[in-house]
């Protein structure tokens, strides 16, 4: 998947309220949502005050035991994330908070400049202690989320932790995800349904974008329904971002990379014929993609890369260098698989094409006949401002090629898969356009952010 070439600045979020401790019922929702951040981990929990304990690496290697019974209380939050330690936490005038978010806060700097003007400090100026001191400035948590509507330009899914509980919010277009679930003693919210559904937790609905919520022992009370101009879902989610086994916003994510996969072999069908003996994924995110194909093309699915289960995500990792090392170690090729085949190689997207290339180039050592790619996300035309990002203009392969505005006929496509294919050795490149893409999720385009393949901003200016 050549979203190594990503930047990702994703978090995972976790919160819950339980009729018993909570701490291994956090460490677990954070473990399942370990693919979307392995930097940095924390939890906070409340038990009369603050309990609070966060590492550089992962969960399941950071936390002892006598962590995680010092982390006691009925009600936490917990995060997952590349760049900075979360949840973080302050004293305020309303008591001890801890604060944890996913996503990205566009105008962070006008905020903190006017918050300076104000007399407010500021320790780095990490979006999370922008948003932290929004909400505190206030001195009312519910009121102060709901100033994040009014205040901030950007993307956010957030849970505050207090002594009422656990408050959560999603901004009001809905771009990061966020669900809850219950099994009637135990009531949470979560980045991903996987980590309920893996606490044995029946998922009740999506938070609704705007909708400011409490969590405590009772259940989930809806405190505001601020109004939403339109919905901005991020459509990368359903394309790499979530674990395939969630489901967000209604759509199994499972199921949109079927389509997506089904939309490329359509495409390949009414162009001519299907080009290869069999179809492959560039694992893992290109697995689902690959099945869709498979289903409707009847072409062999077959395996030519084995994933080493023991890498990390590449995209997830926070240097360039290590981004590269991990992506090698992370696939060999199978090579009885792979000779005189010719490959119908799917992926879910390309940033800058290295990663692809050097699969392809793998392959072809292998003895494969021909590699033709096919990618389930239209071309990367402009960087993601709302917490996914890619590095720049420049460094978009697709971008290079049409150097201003994005892919608009089925000309231009064609012209830029050529040019595309010529540059990572592949037989044929060819990409979903973006109607295909839409189709295959499902959602109404304009219930989607798609800001990244067609440069639409889907929210106010200003
Ligand atoms: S710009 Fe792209 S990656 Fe960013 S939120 Fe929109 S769809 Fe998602």
């Amino acid at each position: 998947m050549n979203a190594s070439e990503v930047r990702g600045e994703n978090c995972g979020i976790f919160g819950i309220c339980s009729t018993e401790e909570c701490a291994g019922s956090i460490y677990q929702g954070i473990d399942f949502l370990q693919h979307r951040g392995q930097e940095y981990c924390g939890i906070s929990t409340f038990d009369a005050g603050l309990h609070h304990v966060t590492h550089h690496g992962k969960v399941i290697n950071m936390f002892t035991d006598d962590e995680l019974r010092s982390l006691r209380g009925r009600w936490g939050i917990g995060h997952v994330s590349l760049w900075e330690r979360q949840p973080m936490k302050w004293q305020t005038q309303v008591g001890e908070i801890a604060v944890a978010f996913s996503g990205n806060i566009m105008n962070a700097e006008a905020l903190m400049t006017d918050m300076m003007h104000r007399g407010k400090s500021f320790y780095k100026g990490y979006n999370i202690e922008i948003l932290s001191k929004v909400i505190i400035e206030e001195q009312d948590i519910p009121k102060g989320i709901a100033v994040l509507a009014e205040k901030v330009r950007g993307a956010y899914s957030l849970v505050v932790l207090s002594r009422d509980g656990v408050y959560a919010a999603r901004d009001i277009y809905g771009f990061r995800p966020l669900i809850i679930g219950t099994d009637g003693k135990r009531f949470a919210v979560s980045s991903e349904s996987r980590a309920l559904k893996n606490l044995d937790l029946q998922i009740v609905r999506d938070v609704e974008p705007g909708e400011i919520l409490l969590i405590d022992d009772k259940g989930f009370h809806t405190l505001a329904r601020i109004p939403s101009p339109r919905r901005a879902h991020c459509a990368f989610e359903w394309a790499y971002t979530a674990s395939i086994d969630s489901v967000i916003d209604g759509v199994y994510v499972q199921e949109a990379r079927s389509n997506l996969g089904e939309q490329l072999a359509r495409r390949d069908e009414e162009e001519g014929d299907f080009p290869g003996d069999c179809v492959s994924p560039v694992p893992l995110s290109g697995i689902g993609h690959a099945l869709g194909y498979h289903r409707y093309s009847r072409i062999p699915y077959q395996e030519v890369f084995l994933y080493h289960r023991y890498a990390d995500r590449s995209y997830t990792q926070s240097t360039q260098l290590a981004r590269e090392r991990m992506a090698k170690r992370k696939l060999s090729v199978l090579p009885y698989a792979v000779k005189g085949s010719r490959i119908v190689l799917c992926d879910d997207s390309i940033v800058r094409g290295t990663q692809i290339m050097n699969k392809v180039r793998d392959l072809k050592k292998a003895g494969a006949r021909e590699v033709h790619v096919r990618v389930a996300c239209p071309p990367l035309m402009y960087p993601c401002d709302f917490g996914i990002s890619t590095r720049s203009y420049d460094e978009l392969i697709a971008r290079r090629f049409i150097s201003e505005g994005n892919v608009e006929s089925k000309a231009q496509l064609r012209d830029l898969e050529t040019w595309i294919a010529g540059r990572i050795d592949a037989d044929s490149v060819r990409f979903n356009s973006l109607e295909r893409f839409v189709s295959a999720l499902k959602i109404p385009r304009e219930d989607l952010c798609l800001k990244c393949f067609d440069g639409g901003f889907p929210i106010r200016s200003g």
